[in-house]
């Protein structure tokens, strides 16, 4: 598999950026890391003739204990004991990302914004060519769900559950300047495997802020893969809370790695605030977000399995979170 040529552009600044993406509109990806986007471009998937390089824009950069640079590689999280230290659930979403190596290019913005993952859709040009294409990358049908309106593919990042755990908020630039939201309004609840961000043409993230609140918040993230050293999440949930012995003052719920989005669940777990959380509403809080979610197989596990397995990882998540001293 080659790399085919693009023209590199390297802006030195935000509103640069934003001037370039304008003036290359639907011709460019931006890059950080390049982790993801560039074995995708070998593959030859969705290739752009430019890319927009984001290494030399100083305000993407770095972390402080509230807010996280859009290029902040996670192993520079990884290596920071403190700032993890106040939030556990995100320090396990971190370290459970990919490996060392693309922990150490692989940037926090990148991640957010992976692309969906199907098993029709990750092959190589040849692969995919002896198939017959698919919706998502130079088809016209989708070999999951056979229609030719919808893409199926999964939403396998994952630290996007741990910050929607926290309430983060995602703050972003573009042609109609900034704006910061949740940072679940950063997916299309109503897109799929193919549009599923709400990023405007030109928009890019700058920064992920964390409340002050998210610091009290005790949390886990547990996350389902194939090979634990290496694999993109076949399922990751995150909960974080504030708990009082058995009382729950307050609880966020998000899960991964089986829809085209990440998702929160808090009208479930809305209802379970100022009440005590035994095993009882910890299993039914489990087994309605399972019927709730809808893996299909699209990947190497078997949607039904994944689907069994979001109660589990529920009660586990929780147990850990909930454990005298956890975090
Ligand atoms: C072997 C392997 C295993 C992996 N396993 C995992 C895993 O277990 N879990 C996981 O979550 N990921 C995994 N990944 C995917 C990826 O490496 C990580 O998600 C990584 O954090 C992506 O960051 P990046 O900076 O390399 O993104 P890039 O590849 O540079 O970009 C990814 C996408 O985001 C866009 N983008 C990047 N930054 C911005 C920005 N600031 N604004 C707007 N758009 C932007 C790019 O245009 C591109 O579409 C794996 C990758 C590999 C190669
Ligand atoms: S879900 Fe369907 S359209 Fe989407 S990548 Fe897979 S086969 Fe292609």
């Amino acid at each position: 598999m080659h790399l085919d040529p693009f023209e590199l552009h390297r802006p030195a600044s935000v509103d640069e950026t934003v001037r370039l993406a304008h003036d290359l509109a639907g011709r460019f990806d931006y890059l950080a890391g390049g982790t993801d986007l560039l074995p995708n471009y070998k593959m030859h998937l969705n290739l752009r003739p430019h890319l927009i390089a984001l290494e030399d824009v100083p305000e993407l950069r770095g972390h402080a204990p509230d807010r996280i640079g859009a290029m902040c590689r996670l192993a520079d999280l990884e290596a920071d004991a403190t700032f993890l230290g106040r939030y556990p659930v995100l320090a396990d979403a971190v370290r459970e990302v990919a490996t060392p190596l693309v922990r150490a290019s692989g940037t926090v913005g990148g991640n957010l914004l992976v692309e969906t993952r199907c098993f029709f859709f990750n092959q190589s040009y040849f692969w995919r060519a002896s198939l017959g294409f698919c919706l998502k990358a130079d088809g016209t049908e989708c070999h999951v769900v056979p229609q030719k309106e919808k893409c199926y593919a999964t939403f396998s990042g994952d630290l996007a559950p741990a910050l929607m755990a926290l309430d983060a908020e995602v703050e972003t630039a573009g042609p109609e300047g900034r704006r910061r939201r949740p940072i679940g309004e950063l997916y299309d609840a109503k897109g799929d495997g193919i549009r599923r961000v709400t990023l405007a043409p030109g928009e890019l993230v700058v920064a992920i802020h964390l409340p002050a609140e998210a610091a009290r918040r005790r949390g886990r993230y547990k996350k389902l893969r194939v090979r634990p050293s290496y694999d993109f999440p076949e399922l990751g949930v995150a909960v974080a809370g504030v708990w009082d012995g058995a009382r729950v003052d307050a609880l966020r719920l998000a899960v991964g790695g089986v829809d085209p989005h990440p998702r929160r669940f808090d009208d479930l777990t809305d209802a379970l605030v100022g009440g005590t959380l035994g095993d009882d509403r910890v299993r039914a809080l489990g087994e309605e977000v399972a019927r709730r979610v809808r893996p299909v197989h699209n990947t190497f596990l078997q949607a039904d399995y994944r689907r069994r397995m979001v109660a589990v990882y529920v009660r586990r998540a929780l147990a850990e979170a909930r454990a005298p001293g956890a975090g």
